[in-house]
């Protein structure tokens, strides 16, 4: 037998691991500096670690509580109904809940090009199908509703990143707002705020209050640091917030992962900290490197260097790992995640190295 039509799936590249590229090249696991995933380079929340300890003997019990008491904070931060919080096995599941509570059979969805590929991905796994619409370098990769609206033909999700990944780039909330007051009132436009934290602007989720169309998903794998605990949730209108109850699987996220992220909600240090770390890689990249880059409000900032594949190739074999972005089709630019400055330092001279070869 076969399983069924999975021509047009892509399979997600992510970023090179430390433990591949050492046993790959022979190098030293201790010497690479891993770049590559946005992750957050200092770690997790220190409370966090320190929560996943404490309920570490209570992994047999079906996590039920743990998810309530989370939904509950967060929606409090947020000031909407704990309904309304999608709490999921990372953003990526995020994702799928939303293609599973909006998505029949052959609707379409719109997204980014170049963009972050999970959202194609989700849609195909729904039996979705996905036009896109683009981001240009020439127009430093600028959001705006009309550039958008370009593409758009009634699509019942239209995504949009902001930070977007993998160029920084954002879209202003009167842009976001004017986007859904443009599309039909069955198209939800789902704002992907993975990169937030690190941002200065105003969150869409003033519009998941205000409206019934718009949708935010924030994730605790990037800022917060929590990755490997896979927790990302969404922020959806009130109107429609306990379709949540007829699509998530029984229990979506788990005991040490909830407890973990709200450990992470009350350290502010290590958000705070994390945040300061990106601000001065940003600045030291786009000041240090010898190519251009842009302006980016994320943990990573994208640089043009050529042949990005060659660059990151190189680099690995000084030990510093960062994102060639073929897969995005920028084959010219390479993706630095932020980092201390220490790894700045020593990743802007390797690339600069190899950029001048
Ligand atoms: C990292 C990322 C996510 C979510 O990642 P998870 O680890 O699944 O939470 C979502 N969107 C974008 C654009 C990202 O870069």
């Amino acid at each position: 037998m076969q399983p069924r039509d999975l021509s047009d799936h892509t399979v997600y590249r992510a970023g090179r691991g430390i433990e591949e590229v050492a046993r790959e090249r022979g190098l030293d696991p201790d010497d690479l500096v891993k770049l590559s995933s946005n992750e957050n380079v200092l770690g997790p929340s220190p409370k966090a670690t320190e929560t996943i300890r404490e309920y570490a003997n209570r992994v047999h019990v079906y996590p039920k509580s743990s998810h309530t008491d989370l939904a509950e904070r967060l929606a409090d931060d947020w000031d909407v109904r704990p309904e309304q919080v999608w709490l999921a096995n990372g953003g990526d599941g995020v994702l799928d809940c939303l293609s599973r509570a909006m998505l029949e059979p052959g609707d379409r969805t719109l997204v980014p090009e170049p963009g972050f590929a999970y959202y194609a991905m989700s849609t195909r796994y729904h039996h979705g199908e996905v036009a896109t619409y683009k981001l240009r370098k020439a127009e430093d990769f600028v959001q705006t509703s009309g550039g958008v609206l370009a593409s758009y033909d009634g699509e019942r999700i239209v995504y949009v990143t902001s930070p977007h990944n993998p160029s920084g780039s954002e879209m202003s909330l009167s842009e976001v707002e004017t986007l859904a007051e443009s599309t039909d009132e069955e198209t939800l436009v789902l704002v992907d705020e993975a990169y937030k934290e690190f941002s200065d602007s105003p969150s869409a989720v003033s519009l998941v209050r205000e409206r019934d169309d718009v949708a935010v998903l924030r994730t605790f794998s990037k800022a917060y640091g929590l990755a490997g605990m896979r927790l990302g949730y969404a922020l959806v209108p009130d109107d429609w917030a306990d379709a949540y109850a007829a699509i998530n699987t029984p229990f979506d996220t788990g005991e040490l992962t909830c407890r973990a992220g709200m450990a992470a909600l009350d350290d502010d240090e290590h958000l705070d900290a994390s945040v300061e770390m990106a601000r001065e890689a940003r600045e030291y990249l786009s000041t240090h490197l010898d190519a251009p880059t842009w302006e980016s409000a994320g943990n990573f900032v994208l640089a043009e260097v050529g042949d990005g594949e060659a660059v990151a190739d190189a680099a690995m074999d000084e030990g510093i790992i960062v994102r060639d972005c073929a897969s995005f089709g920028l084959p010219e630019c390479i993706r630095i995640t932020c980092g201390t400055s220490e790894q700045m330092e020593r990743a802007v001279a390797v690339l600069n190295e190899v950029i001048g070869r």
